[in-house]
């Protein structure tokens, strides 16, 4: 389990497992032969992907960033991503129940970002972790409400609309301070409202930058995921991101990185993107 010290709060990954997506979707417009060299996808081309959660204990509150996919796929789509559905025997082996998380942050409302949201009680779907405060941008739960032909399939309502009409879902408007050192930032991109969590104590910053960069292997601006509504727009996020992550040392978390889930981004040679672990 990785595990490390950010001033006064401790970070630990919590993974709900590995899901398979299409190595075409995850690169984008970059040419097989290139992204291959880093990866090797199996005979249907698919990759496996991490769900990686960030547990941040502040010693007052514990706050889970992220729900990965839960267990309420639809049967077809489990045959698609796969449903591996760890999060909760992960988090039981850091040492915590659903009833100890004061706080769950989902930086976007897509499937693989929330499922462990809600769980189904009989016909009844109820909170996963009943005593927490959920938070999520009310842009991007207003553009999954409009179940568009592009993204439809990403947005599941089960997974928060009953938490919103319970009001135990805050809806934001913008860049917010959830606790003190744990603050949310909108990074337009991959979707309008995308918001990563930034943590800070003790002079240390760590940052969950989410679908931004999903992987270790998304450092340069122009890896840019195909799944993204705006790619441009992560473009200029990242480059954003990375004025602010590199000179001051943030610790970037990677959501979909089952491999490497933290690292601090470098500038190495002739100005290329490495990542320090
Ligand atoms: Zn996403």
């Amino acid at each position: 389990m990785h595990r490390t010290i950010i001033g006064d709060f401790e970070l630990t990954i919590v993974s709900d497992g590995t899901y398979f997506l299409d190595g075409g979707a995850l690169f984008g417009v970059v040419p097989k032969t290139m992204w291959s060299k880093k990866v090797t996808p199996d005979d249907q081309n698919r990759l496996d992907a991490g769900l990686n959660s960030l547990l941040i204990r502040t010693g007052e509150k514990n706050i889970l960033v992220e729900t990965g996919i839960g267990n309420k796929l639809p049967d077809k789509l489990v045959q698609i991503y796969k449903q591996p559905a760890k999060l909760p025997v992960n988090l039981h082996a850091a040492g915590l129940a659903p009833e100890d998380i004061d706080i769950v942050i989902n930086t976007h409302l897509h499937f693989d970002h929330c499922g462990w949201n809600t769980v189904r009680r009989g016909e009844e779907i109820v909170a996963t972790f009943p005593k927490a405060t959920y938070y999520v941008q009310r842009g991007e739960w207003e553009h999954g409400r409009l179940q568009l032909e592009r993204d439809a399939v990403s947005y599941m309502s089960p997974n928060y609309d009953p938490l919103v009409e319970s009001g135990q879902m805050v809806l934001l408007d913008g860049d917010h301070e959830i606790v003190p050192g744990i603050s949310v930032k909108v990074f337009p991109g991959h979707t309008a409202n995308m918001q990563a969590v930034i943590v800070e104590s003790g002079g240390k910053k760590a940052c969950y930058i989410s679908d931004l960069i999903p992987t270790s292997m998304h450092l340069d601006v122009t890896w840019v995921m195909a799944f993204d509504l705006f790619p441009l727009e992560t473009i200029e996020s990242r480059k954003k991101y990375y004025s602010w992550a590199i000179p001051e040392r943030w610790l970037t978390v990677f959501t979909h990185d089952d491999k490497v889930p933290w690292g601090y981004v470098e500038r190495g040679e002739r100005g290329k993107l490495v990542l320090r672990r």
